[in-house]
């Protein structure tokens, strides 16, 4: 089962790296020492995360060859784009024209598409997103492994699953062989190019033991890692990537600074966000969204989120619906609607045809199985898979009956794999050079 293309490297300017993926040429920046003209390497993120011998390579790329351009003809015919749909009204008709052209939208049409309600209309919205994610992206897609180390946690976020208000839960912190033994399994086993490690917040390890931990994942696995522990600190983020980290995972949850405090007592939006920012800072790929359905918030909120995960330099948006968990605060409320989400997915897209890549969540899986391929047709090109051991996945339960809690990694590497052929997608994701 293979998920990443290994790709040839053509030039080398200094710490960047073009590569050849069947004559389509992408770049990365390389950081392994080793890295000569005509080597053959995996890439992640934009990052170079091992080189491979060029007979595995080979072996490798055969089986690709085959069905690249296959999977390229096949996305192509799915996110054609025809806006003469005579149903559907004048001025949406002008929006999505002025969308599919990459004009930038006034904020009074992106909420018009927002609002939208007709299925007609909505069908070219997300058309018009798909069209957009083909024409910058073209077929990729990237598949991240995520491992949930612990699920203990201090903090008392009124939706959260694992934060302290769930007194039943089974509380468990994975020892570092646990977590070494995972990542090896990952990267060895089903070949994932790029791990997120993910905790609730003062998990029950120091930054010195979290940078141990990502330090020997880095030397014995080769990996792009991600961390997402929370607020651990400016100076905590600074000693992991130091320890090797890449890449950040931290949601801002909600832009509404408003809401923000409601729904996080004690904690404060602008500490949150200057995480965020002093990591861009430090060089990490930021990873961050929000949740949506949260109550409260408005239409205007969702597309501020937007605006605001842009802001940040988002390498990849992560939206999902928020999904009430019986033991919280939150318990009864109303999960957030599939269609919001896809629209944000879809209007995320548009706001930033470009750039960033856009995830399809496990939340928005769990409200519908169906929803990962409705989010992949409206803009969205990235997974994450869960890599967490069985016997700990169950309790990181930040909502319940999270999809896939039960489901072996081989089994969601090939339904994944599955998915993305019959959308003709493959998984490079390095930018165009
Ligand atoms: N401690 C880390 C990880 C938190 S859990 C951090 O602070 O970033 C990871 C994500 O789960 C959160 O960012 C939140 O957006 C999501 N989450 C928590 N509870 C949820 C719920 N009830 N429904 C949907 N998503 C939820």
């Amino acid at each position: 089962m293979c998920y990443a293309i290994p790709g040839k490297v053509e030039q080398i300017n200094e710490k960047t790296v073009i590569v050849d993926y069947f004559g389509e040429k992408r770049k990365a920046y390389n950081e392994l020492a080793q890295i000569s003209v005509g080597d053959y390497i995996y890439a992640q993120g934009g990052f170079v995360v091992t080189k491979v011998s060029a007979t595995e390579a080979q072996s490798t790329l055969s089986v690709w060859k085959e069905i690249f351009f296959e999977l390229q003809e096949t996305d192509l015919k799915l996110s054609r784009l025809q806006l003469t749909d005579e149903d559907a009204d004048k001025k949406l008709l002008g929006i999505l024209d002025k969308a599919s052209q990459s004009k930038e939208l006034k904020e009074e049409e992106l909420l018009y598409l927002l609002e939208l309600k007709n299925k007609k209309g909505l069908e070219l919205f997300f058309k018009t997103a798909n069209f957009l994610r083909q024409k910058y992206h073209k077929n990729s897609c990237c598949v991240h492994g995520i491992i949930e180390i612990s699920n203990c946690c201090r903090q008392g976020c009124l939706y959260c699953g694992i934060s302290h208000h769930n007194k039943k839960l089974q509380r468990y912190r994975m020892s570092k062989d646990e977590i070494l033994g995972a990542a090896g399994e990952a990267v060895e086993v089903y070949g994932f190019k790029s791990l997120v490690l993910q905790s609730g917040e003062d998990a029950g390890y120091s930054v010195e033991e979290l940078a141990d931990i990502i330090k020997e994942i880095k030397v014995k696995f080769p990996a792009l890692i991600f961390i997402s522990f929370g607020e651990i600190g400016i100076d905590g983020l600074e000693k992991l990537y130091q320890a090797g980290a890449r890449g950040l995972l931290m949601r801002f949850e909600t832009s509404n600074p408003g809401l923000y405090q409601k729904i996080h007592p004690g904690m404060n939006l602008e500490n949150r966000l200057n995480h965020l920012r002093r990591a861009y800072d430090m060089g990490y790929l930021i990873l961050t969204g929000s949740l949506i359905g949260l109550p409260g918030q408005s239409k205007k909120d969702l597309l501020n989120d937007i605006f605001l995960a842009k802001e940040l330099h988002a390498e990849m948006f992560s939206f999902g619906p928020f999904i009430p968990h019986p033991h919280t605060p939150f318990s009864e409320l109303k999960p957030g609607k599939i269609e919001d989400i896809i629209k944000v997915l879809a209007l995320a897209r548009i706001i930033d045809n470009t750039n960033a890549k856009i995830l399809v969540t496990t939340a928005l899986e769990t409200l519908s199985r169906e929803a990962a391929k409705d989010g992949l047709l409206a803009g969205a090109n990235s997974l994450m898979l869960n890599v967490t051991p069985l016997e700990f996945r169950k309790f990181y339960s930040i909502y319940p009956n999270r999809a896939h809690q039960s489901e072996g990694i081989s089994a969601q590497i090939e339904s994944t794999v599955s998915l993305l052929r019959s959308l003709g997608r493959a998984p490079t994701d390095l930018e165009v050079a």
